[in-house]
């Protein structure tokens, strides 16, 4: 799969709901395609339009290094694919 950081970085999941904490991800580094709101410990990426639809928030979600994270809400759509927001999963 192609991965791609082009376009805008997206909005921070969390400032979406918070007008008024409205900031933007950076990049992850050494990490194409997925974005990063150190603030939040929250990660995005682009996923396919296909699979996104049927990723509902609290699915699991494989992370960019191989751990299990879990899914939470849709961003925007880009050209390729539509930006789903993730995190860690919790430990207990
Ligand atoms: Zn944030």
């Amino acid at each position: 799969m192609e991965h791609q950081t082009s376009g805008p970085n997206p909005l921070c999941e969390v400032g979406k709901t918070h007008q008024r904490d409205r900031h933007r991800m950076r990049p992850l580094d050494d990490v194409p395609g997925v974005w990063v709101c150190s603030k939040h410990d929250l990660f995005a990426t682009v996923v396919e339009k296909e699979r996104a639809e049927a990723i509902e928030r609290g699915d699991p979600f494989p992370m960019h290094d191989g751990t299990l994270g879990v899914a939470s809400r849709h961003g925007d759509e880009r050209p390729n694919g539509i930006v789903i927001y993730y995190r860690a999963a919790a430990n207990d």
